[in-house]
């Protein structure tokens, strides 16, 4: 497995609480990075070697701001890459947006700290699909220099948005029934059978360039599904080992996809399901008992507090 980018979940806490969330980020929920933990990950990330890019996330990464301000400072100053994904409920006005990410502006002639910002506007941020806030800290990004990109994930059913691997892309993308959006919006989805969803239309399971880090130190390949925790084991260690054909949850799904899994465990199911990503969602609900440190944390099955 070949790294080169590394997603850091700040934090699981987030100012919004929204139906599409897939890991169910709210102002209740607890695990935030401290300092001492994004140097961890990023000396790990150093060792591996094959890492270009560190992308601070969440949850809202500007709740803990002055500590993502130091994080990308410190892994730029290592040689990252960084970037940020926001949901820019900072910019309140353009004056005020200039001053949230100043710290990052373009120094003349050279460039900025971070390299992009993902903003994600989109009717389950905001009542607009473009928010002023995302228009005042779009302006602000340009004035700094700063490159800046809009992600939204698209209303259920709505026609002609893609699904999209890895990191959102800027533009909008089609909704994944997992995570929140699993319970709140199936009601809207037309389902269909169950046996169709026999791949994983989002993750590359067998090489995946990019992995989430969560502040409990879990490495996920898609949120939810863990292929080690770095605080017991080194990342250099999880990458070597990490066996797409022998891992519990993995295996399944590249052989069948979420119906791989359903079939292995030998899983309850419903006829029907919105997408793919609801049926694995549920399936794997069903075996966390079975791979508890696998399927984790709880914070990404929503059985925290909201
Ligand atoms: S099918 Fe499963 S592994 Fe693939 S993106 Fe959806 S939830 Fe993740």
């Amino acid at each position: 497995m070949k790294l080169t980018g590394l997603h850091l979940l700040l934090t699981y806490q987030c100012n919004f609480v929204c139906d599409h969330c897939f890991v169910w980020g709210s102002p209740w929920q607890s695990g935030t990075m401290t300092l001492k933990v994004i140097r961890d990950i990023l000396r790990q990330a150093e060792e591996l070697g094959t890492v270009d890019w560190i992308y601070f996330e969440g949850g809202e990464p500007f709740l803990y701001y002055p500590i993502m301000v130091k994080g990308v400072r410190e892994a730029v100053q290592m040689g990252f890459r960084a970037g940020i994904v926001s949901n820019a409920y900072w910019g309140t006005s353009v004056e005020d947006a200039l001053e949230w990410l100043s710290p990052f502006a373009a120094t003349p002639g050279g460039r900025s700290l971070i390299e992009d910002i993902s903003i994600s506007s989109d009717l389950y941020h905001y009542s607009d699909q473009t928010s002023q806030q995302v228009r005042n800290a779009s302006q602000a990004a340009e004035q700094l220099g700063i490159p800046l990109g809009v992600i939204s994930v698209a209303q259920p059913e709505t026609a002609g948005a893609e699904p999209a691997v890895g990191k959102l892309p800027i533009g909008e993308s089609k909704i994944m029934y997992r995570g929140r959006a699993a319970e709140k919006l199936v009601s809207q989805a037309t389902l269909e059978p169950w046996r169709q969803f026999t791949e994983c239309p989002y993750e590359d399971l067998r090489e995946p360039g990019r992995v989430h880090v969560d502040p409990l130190g879990n490495i996920h390949i898609c949120q939810g599904i863990s292929l080690g925790n770095i605080f017991q084991t080194s990342l250099i260690e999880i990458c070597k080992s990490y066996e797409p054909d022998g891992h519990p949850i993995t295996r399944p799904l590249l052989e069948n996809g979420p119906v791989g899994l359903v079939q292995r465990y030998d899983l309850p199911h419903k006829e029907n399901y919105a997408d793919a990503c609801h049926l694995c969602d549920e399936a794997r609900r069903n075996l966390r008992a079975r791979f508890p440190d696998v399927l984790t944390p709880d914070q990404i099955y929503g059985l925290n507090l909201d």
